[in-house]
């Protein structure tokens, strides 16, 4: 039987040590800020929203939720960035995506201060990941580093296999792999015979976006096994990329859906807005 790889577990050991941390600041007159803009109706991203604002009032994070409707021009949009970027008590700022059709996405997250940019999607981040000089990481790839090293599960030597190359979990997950010392082969759609590839893993990290795509003859046998992926079935149950009951007996280790990567990825959110208020407020080096 496969060791589950408890997320829920590791994301509340996290915060435990965070709200330490908050409280530390707190003696300091330092309260941690983290603004968060929604733009449009979309009810996925409205529950994402009040799930990271929830998890920041519980850790002592304030918080401030920006719902801007759904026919908001780019200029207001940057205006309320610009705002954001220049008040000393948000360290962190998060505009939701998607955005709708009429917001150039890529311009608005260029627009948001690098150092307050805890999605770390800011092209100077990115660069900076590239390098292995980071200050903030991608939420997710960050969570599943962080339960890796939970269960002591070294990439060191070991082929990690990483299906899937978006900017949010593929890519950045592939270099922090890389810069963990592992062989890196990052597969996508264009991907001949996909199969040949993820049997060879050791780690498998899938991030698709298709319900139950990763099957049992997909994965070798002793595979330790990520899923990204969140998708609702043809019932709305909430599933992942992995064929959990098929793949399960077959490998050593595997996150769940839910309870795996999911919890880590609100959790490295947290750390991020930790750390920039750390740095906003000179507690900490901006390497
Ligand atoms: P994207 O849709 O941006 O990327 C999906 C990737 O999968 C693309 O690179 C695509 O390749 C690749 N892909 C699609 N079909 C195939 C195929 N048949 N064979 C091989 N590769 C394929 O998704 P995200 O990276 O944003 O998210 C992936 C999943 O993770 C989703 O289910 C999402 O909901 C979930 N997610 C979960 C999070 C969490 O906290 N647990 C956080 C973020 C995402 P190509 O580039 O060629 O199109």
């Amino acid at each position: 039987m496969a060791q589950i790889l408890d997320g829920k577990l590791v994301a509340q050991k996290t915060r435990e040590r965070l709200r330490r941390e908050v409280a530390e600041l707190a003696e300091e007159g330092i309260v941690p800020g983290l603004a968060v803009v929604l733009v449009g109706n979309d009810v996925g991203s409205q529950v994402y929203v009040r799930n990271k604002t929830r998890a920041c009032e519980e850790l002592g994070i304030r918080s401030w939720q920006y719902n801007l409707p759904e026919d908001t021009a780019q200029a207001a949009l940057l205006e309320l960035i610009e705002k954001l970027n220049a008040d000393p008590e948000v360290h962190g700022i998060l505009v939701q995506s998607p955005l709708p059709a009429q917001i150039d996405e890529s311009l608005v997250t260029n627009y948001i201060r690098p150092e307050k940019d805890v999605d770390a999607f800011h092209p100077f981040n990115v660069g900076r990941i590239m390098l292995g000089d980071y200050t903030y990481l991608p939420c997710t790839p960050a969570g599943i580093m962080e339960i890796l090293r939970e269960y002591g599960i070294d990439p060191a030597g070991k082929h990690c296999v990483v299906v899937g190359r978006s900017h949010i979990v593929g890519r950045p997950m592939s270099m922090l792999m890389l810069h963990a010392n592992a062989t890196v082969t990052i597969c996508h759609s264009h991907t001949r015979d996909l199969a040949s590839h993820t049997r060879q893993a050791d780690i498998l990290v899938a991030a698709v976006g298709r319900e139950r795509f990763i099957t049992a003859d997909m994965v070798g046998e002793g595979a330790v096994v990520i899923d990204v992926g969140m998708n609702r079935d043809a019932e709305g149950k909430l599933c992942g990329d992995v064929d959990f009951a098929g793949v399960e007996p077959k490998v050593s280790a595997i996150t769940p859906v839910p309870g795996g990567v999911g919890p880590m990825t609100i959790t490295e959110l947290l750390q991020n807005t930790v750390t920039a208020a750390k740095i906003l407020s000179k507690k900490a080096e901006n390497p």
